[in-house]
């Protein structure tokens, strides 16, 4: 199913997840148990990220295609970090041959250890050049989201050419965006009104990340930008050797933004769930989303892409 069509015929809110590939077998195992906890509460889509550098270009695509299997609509993130335009559109015919029919598409960080993106020779500079080769080449078998930066994104110059380019990407064909996480809920509102004011009317769903670590909050935010609000610093600072109460002082945090979000009429709400399922589960049931108890979970991982089964939808 197209994100773009859950987004129009959605009655209320939409929930969706986001993971990333793993490395070893029993981050597999681990993800596997994660997707089968959060399934309960009926995501809209289930998004899985793109390694830093393409570094997880294969797994990225078995993931897509086992989320499909598993009867959920998968999103799959692609960047164009090292890659030529052959190689994404090569990319695109595979996801497409497998079955999958949502892509977000990225431009992607600079290589770690570099802080300037240096695009392909032959291949994109921004995701906005991304975009539109997609709808040139594949026209609407995708429907396509994009990144969105509440707060802006780290190497833009300002605010105001930060939505300008983030507009363009949008005209260049993107049917939704995902912000980055953020938590303090003005920098999503104050963003979303820039953004329609500017004429940009997709839907754009906030990303929440439940905090389950301080130390990976720090790592996290220095990286992507998000500022952390002073009093909720403050307390995980002085709780940052107690996991249980930094846990719970996450999911007392997102689950007061989820709430507010949802009394404004969010479109839907993104979950960071860095593949572990009890942070957004909290929220979600503190939001009153208790799953039906009869909801079946899978005992075990599907069968393995390419096996039977496989193959377009
Ligand atoms: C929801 C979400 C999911 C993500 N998933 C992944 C993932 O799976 N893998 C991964 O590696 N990274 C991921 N990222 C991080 C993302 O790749 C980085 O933030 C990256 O630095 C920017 O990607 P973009 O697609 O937003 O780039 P762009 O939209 O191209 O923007 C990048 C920068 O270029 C500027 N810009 C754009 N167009 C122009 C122009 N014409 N002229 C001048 N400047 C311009 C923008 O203002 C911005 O500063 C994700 C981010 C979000 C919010």
């Amino acid at each position: 199913m197209k994100i773009r069509d859950l987004l129009r015929r959605a009655q209320g809110p939409l929930f969706s997840f986001e993971f990333f590939p793993p490395k070893t077998p029993e981050g597999e195992e681990a993800l596997f148990r994660t997707i089968a906890e959060l399934r309960p509460f009926r995501p809209a889509f289930v998004s899985i990220t793109y390694g830093a550098g393409g570094s997880t270009r294969e797994k990225t695509l078995e993931w897509a295609e086992r989320i499909r299997q598993m009867g959920l609509t998968p999103l799959a993130h692609l960047t164009v970090v090292g890659s030529s335009r052959q190689e994404l559109e090569a990319l695109l015919q595979s996801l497409k041959e497998r079955g999958i029919e949502n892509v977000l598409a990225l431009r992607g960080d600079p290589p770690k250890g570099s802080s300037r993106f240096v695009p392909h020779p032959e291949g994109f500079r921004y995701a906005s050049e991304f975009v539109a080769f997609i709808r040139e080449r594949f026209q609407d078998a995708f429907s396509l989201g994009g990144a969105a930066y509440p707060e802006g994104h780290p190497e833009s110059e300002s605010l105001e050419a930060d939505l300008r380019h983030f507009k363009a990407k949008v005209e260049a064909g993107l049917d939704f965006a995902i912000t980055q996480l953020f938590f303090n809920n003005a920098h999503y509102f104050g963003f979303l009104e820039r953004a329609r004011r500017a004429g940009i009317e997709i839907p754009i769903l906030p990303g929440l990340m439940p905090v389950t670590s301080y130390a990976q909050l720090r790592r996290f935010t220095e990286v992507c930008g998000a500022s952390i609000p002073g009093p909720l610093l403050s307390r995980l600072e002085r709780h940052q050797d107690d996991p249980q109460a930094v846990l719970e002082i996450g999911v007392e945090h997102a689950t007061k933004q989820a709430e507010e979000l949802l009394r404004a009429g969010v479109a839907g709400i993104h979950f960071y769930t860095l593949n572990k399922s009890p942070a957004t589960r909290m929220v979600l049931q503190r939001l009153g989303l208790t799953p039906p108890p009869s909801s079946p979970i899978p005992p075990g991982p599907p069968p393995a892409p390419g096996g039977p089964g496989a193959g377009p939808a």
